[in-house]
């Protein structure tokens, strides 16, 4: 079954709206990459193959590598490749790719995302079901991958790798299998790190823009080429778009083009892009997990509650939270002296969705008081599509926090370059510090769209700037250490 629909009903009034100015430099230098990547995308099915292979070896090789000893180099021993090429720089490159390159990634070299697509090619291809495409998927299942990750110590166990990243490659092609006609359902519906890197691509440099934008606003097809069910003669917004090229012809006079862009561009005009309350509580529910997911490992008052819960066990009796649990939820290595009890499970999942609920409570709130502000200060649109608008702010931010804090491995290894410990700080502190300026800008070009006056913008702001450094603040010991 095919449908078209309007995508939710997060921007109602978005379709009738002016696009935010392309410069002519940016249209030539779209039609310019155009040009060159267009004919490349042929071999794209190479490449993908190729990156199937790496990947099968990076997440399944190190299972079966023989043990080396300690001060082995890194390129002769498999299980610490493989642990710094997805850490060190699989992780932190792919986020902050997509402020030069949007969801380049996603398009061009994923091979979850083409496997999915390849398995569809084999399976039933039925319609896709209405709990796929419950806008909260993607944010279930990047919270099951994400404690998850943490409970089996994907970091430090390459059988944790597997399990994850393996794991989520089963699932991508299952769903591909299953569901919807020659598109990815997977990508657009459920994949855990698509709506973050959907996400943060509204910040990106790159859009891909019908040439006529037909009215109606953002609508959601199965008909038409696009693989991640884009009604493309709607498309206003970059978050769902994975830059596969197929819809664009350089020679043609429609359809869609690709267009250079400011960066932070669409969400400084984020109600002409279909905002949408699922990303903003996504962006709050995220920076708050990823938080607790780093601070839990740092923090010594951890430690002491988890020593509190344990003797509370031992005088309850609770004698199950001191036994071990089974190894796909938790991490069990005698061998490398690190074996998780339920207690330790409780802990860790218990303070990331503390995290998660405190983060949200924290930046919701001041959101809903800059709204509340600039709804009092002339601010056009009410509370409800103020605070929406006005919750993206913290995508930079969030972004910067994110690659600094779990892209600690990255850093690492640039204290052993001439840059040294002093320098990477400085890098690491560099970066947090535009990210704070870049959502405190974003934050005032959102009230400056909603028709606030200087004087009411910068009340409005204030809740924004407290929540920006209330997010430094948290990543603290990630940045500048305890
Ligand atoms: S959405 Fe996920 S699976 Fe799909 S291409 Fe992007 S990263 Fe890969
Ligand atoms: S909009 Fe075009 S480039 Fe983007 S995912 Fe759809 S078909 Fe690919």
């Amino acid at each position: 079954m095919t449908m078209t629909t309007k995508a939710d009903a997060g921007c109602s009034q978005s379709c009738s709206c002016p696009q935010p100015e392309i410069s002519g430099w940016g249209r030539r230098a779209g039609s310019r990459i155009e040009s060159v990547l267009v004919p490349l995308t042929r071999w794209l099915p190479v490449l993908h193959g190729l990156m199937f292979v790496a990947f099968l070896v990076l997440i399944v090789g190190p299972l079966f590598a023989p043990p080396v000893p300690p001060q082995t180099s890194l390129w002769r021993d498999l299980p610490s490749l493989s642990n710094y090429l997805l850490w060190g720089l699989w992780f932190p490159l792919v986020f902050l790719s997509v402020i030069a390159t949007g969801r380049s990634w996603c398009g061009l070299f994923c091979p979850m995302g083409a496997a999915a697509e390849w398995g569809n090619r084999f399976g039933p291809q039925w319609a896709i079901p209405g709990w796929l495409r419950w806008q909260g998927t993607p944010v279930v299942s990047f919270l099951i991958i994400t404690i998850l990750g943490q409970t089996v110590g994907v970091r430090d166990h390459p059988e944790a790798v597997a399990e994850i990243f393996g794991g989520t490659m089963v699932a991508a092609i299952l769903c591909g299998f299953l569901f919807g006609r020659r598109k990815r359902a997977w990508c657009r519906h459920a994949c855990p790190i698509g709506l973050l890197l959907g996400v943060f691509s509204r910040l990106g440099a790159v859009q891909f823009s019908p040439r006529t934008l037909l009215p109606g606003g953002e609508g959601y097809s199965e008909k038409g080429v696009c693989p991640t069910m884009i009604d493309l003669a709607r498309k206003t917004e970059s978050r769902h778009c994975i830059e596969c090229f197929r819809c664009v012809t350089p020679t043609a006079r429609g359809g869609v083009h690709l267009e250079l862009r400011r960066p932070g561009l669409e969400i400084e005009a984020i109600r002409q892009h279909h905002a949408n309350p699922w990303e903003v509580w996504f962006l709050f529910i995220g920076t708050g997990v990823a938080l607790g997911g780093f601070l839990w490992l740092v923090l010594p008052q951890f430690q002491d509650w988890r020593q509190s819960l344990g003797e509370r066990a031992v005088d309850f009796g609770w004698s199950g939270l001191l036994d071990s649990g089974p190894w796909w939820l938790m991490s069990v290595h005698p061998g490398r002296n690190e074996v998780f009890l339920w207690l330790d499970f409780v802990m860790i999942v218990g303070f990331m969705v503390g995290c998660a609920v405190l983060t949200v409570a924290v930046l919701g709130g001041l959101t809903a008081l800059s709204a509340l502000v600039a709804a009092r200060c002339g601010g056009d649109g009410g509370f409800r599509r103020g605070f929406v608008e006005l919750g993206y702010q913290y995508a930079p931010v969030a972004m910067v926090s994110l690659v600094v804090g779990l892209g600690g491995k990255l850093f690492d290894s640039l204290t052993a370059t001439p840059i040294g410990p002093g320098g990477v700080q400085a890098i690491k502190g560099a970066l947090f510090a535009a990210g704070l300026v870049w959502s405190i800008r974003l934050g005032e070009r959102i009230l400056a769209a909603q028709g606030l006056v200087p004087a009411g913008r910068s009340l409005a702001l204030l809740p924004g700037i407290v929540g920006s450094l209330a997010v430094g603040v948290g990543w603290w010991p990630a940045i500048f250490g305890l």
